[in-house]
């Protein structure tokens, strides 16, 4: 099973900037903020690493980069690919899907065919 390796700590970082340099829509991303953290991401991939290993199963997780703008069908990748947060729409081949539909896609592609795109796990402290 393949999950992005999310940052949520990046993911959660204020948008209110400094006072030379204020951020935008602070109170939409302060809301997503704490979406982000109820949800849990992190939990979740915890527990569904656990419950896979023991089963004998792994979760492997594959690094985010391009997962939301390359297109499943003819490869071309484009943030203009995504003229809404929930759209995905190739400019190249006109292919239209759910933009989540196509990150989870992405996801489980990297995850299968290319192992550099795995995220590299640390090492354990040995005891
Ligand atoms: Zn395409």
């Amino acid at each position: 099973m393949y999950a992005e390796d999310l940052k949520t700590k990046n993911m959660t970082k204020s948008a209110k900037g400094t006072i030379e340099n204020p951020g935008t829509k602070i109170r939409q991303k302060s809301g997503l903020n704490r979406a982000i953290l109820r949800t849990g991401f992190y939990g979740l991939t915890q527990a569904i690493s656990w419950q896979l290993e023991k089963t004998g199963g792994i979760l492997e997780k594959v690094h985010p980069a391009y997962t939301s703008c390359e297109c499943p069908v003819c490869g071309f990748c484009d943030k203009k690919n995504r003229p809404k947060q929930a759209v995905f729409h190739c400019i190249a081949c006109g292919h239209h899907q759910n933009a989540d539909t196509v990150g989870a896609m992405n996801v489980l592609r990297k995850g299968r065919t290319d192992p550099s795109a795995h995220v590299k796990k640390s090492a354990s402290p040995v005891q």
